[in-house]
């Protein structure tokens, strides 16, 4: 008889393990407490990259996460939803074009593809940015980026055809066990779904489902303090309108990429330090100008006429940065990470080879719960 194994949480992370154990022959079932997607994995900026990944060990997890992108979309055939144009960078203060150096000269050593590029193949390469004459310019011809809710609607609708179910809008509220395994998760419905293997894919919200079994060895960072560097505001401008850009553009003050929905999506890594979850409305929205603002000076021929939005997303980061994926108890596995759009797919094929084959890849180990 087939495997039962109940994944929690539809973001990227449940939807690739779910396509994976589905296709592999698993009976899944995808439980989300409201719609696939509606999470971080949705509020991504989704740059699939090993650009700044140290150490050694993590930098080579994420460039295989990056190889394994290149076969699930190729597996879809050619889908809209996964772009390998690369990603384009400079600086132009001292400080910056040292810090560029650097990273060029230890990715060069890691074998990582990295061009150094004139201002005009800069320019030529996205012609509608407004390029520093006298600045540093670096592509990373192997990066991708994606959009997470499309992704996962691939995912699902594919893990349903090999017979996944998938359940939206029903929260889990706790886990079933008997005799010390788990057997199966209480839903707010007050609904019992058994299962043989569960795995808790739910984002930050992970060490509340699993705390009372897994004690302490989910550590992610607070969410809800102030300071907290789990929230993120991210920005759809122009929606509906053609993109202007063509791939990941890291500007000094702004990164952008084509938006899933026409337009640009956009985040500033120093507003994203700033925000989280107590700031206040006026700050907020002055946040939101300026990023604004600093599209504008990036792409000043572009005038983003559709509609925008602007969210706070929270992201699930563990404390020490590092993906956190193993058993946490009986019948009870955990997957939950940073810069999970570049590596759920990799993790996903890994933890269903653990599952279902019993078979521990050493990759893994520096990753394992039992390090907290
Ligand atoms: C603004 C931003 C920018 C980012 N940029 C990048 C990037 O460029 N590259 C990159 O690789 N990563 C990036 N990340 C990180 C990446 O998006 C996340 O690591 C990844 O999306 C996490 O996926 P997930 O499936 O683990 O979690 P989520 O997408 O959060 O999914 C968890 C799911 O679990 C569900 N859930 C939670 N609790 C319950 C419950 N009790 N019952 C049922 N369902 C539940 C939620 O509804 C949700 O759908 C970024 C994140 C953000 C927010």
């Amino acid at each position: 008889m087939a495997l039962r194994i109940t994944v929690i949480g539809a973001g990227i992370c449940g939807a690739t393990l779910a396509d994976a154990l589905a296709r592999r022959g698993a009976q899944v079932t995808v439980i989300d407490q409201a719609l696939p997607a509606g999470q971080a994995t949705g509020g991504s900026f989704a740059w699939i990259n090993s650009n700044n990944k140290p150490p050694r060990h993590y930098h080579d997890l994420s460039v295989r996460a990056m190889a394994e992108w290149r076969q699930l979309a190729a597996s879809f055939g050619a889908p809209d939803w996964y772009t390998a144009t690369g990603a384009l960078t400079w600086a132009v203060t001292d400080r910056g074009r040292a810090a560029l150096a650097e990273k060029v000269a230890r990715l060069r050593d890691w074998e990582y593809p990295v061009e150094e590029l004139t201002a005009s193949a800069a320019a030529a390469l996205e012609p509608a940015l407004r390029l520093p004459a006298d600045a540093s310019f670096v592509f990373f011809p192997a990066e991708a980026y994606t959009h997470g809710p499309a992704v996962v609607d691939a995912l699902l609708t594919r893990a349903q055809a090999h017979g996944a179910q998938v359940l939206t809008h029903e929260p889990v509220t706790g886990l079933t066990t008997v005799g010390g395994r788990v057997s199966g998760v209480r839903l707010a419905s007050g609904r019992t779904v058994p299962g043989d293997l569960h795995v808790c894919c739910a984002g930050w919200r992970t060490p509340d489902l699993v705390e009372e079994l897994a004690g302490g060895q989910v550590s992610l960072v607070p969410v809800d303090t102030v300071g907290s560097k789990a929230p993120c505001l991210i920005a759809d401008l122009g929606l509906g309108q053609p993109a202007p850009i063509r791939r990941v553009i890291l500007a000094p003050d702004i990164t952008a990429r084509p938006g899933g929905d026409g337009g640009v999506r956009v985040e500033a890594p120093d507003l994203t330090d700033r925000i989280h979850r107590h700031t206040p409305d006026a700050e907020r929205a002055a946040m939101s100008a300026d990023l604004v603002a600093r599209t504008q000076r990036l792409l000043p021929d572009w005038e983003p006429r559709g509609s925008r939005q602007f969210q706070v997303c929270v992201r699930p980061l563990p404390v020490d940065g590092h993906p956190i994926v193993g058993w946490l108890a009986s019948g009870l596995y955990v997957v939950v990470t940073h810069s999970g759009i570049t590596l759920a797919p990799l993790l996903a094929r890994l933890v269903c080879r653990e599952l279902l084959d019993d078979h521990l890849d050493p990759v893994l180990t520096p990753y394992r719960p039992d390090r907290f």
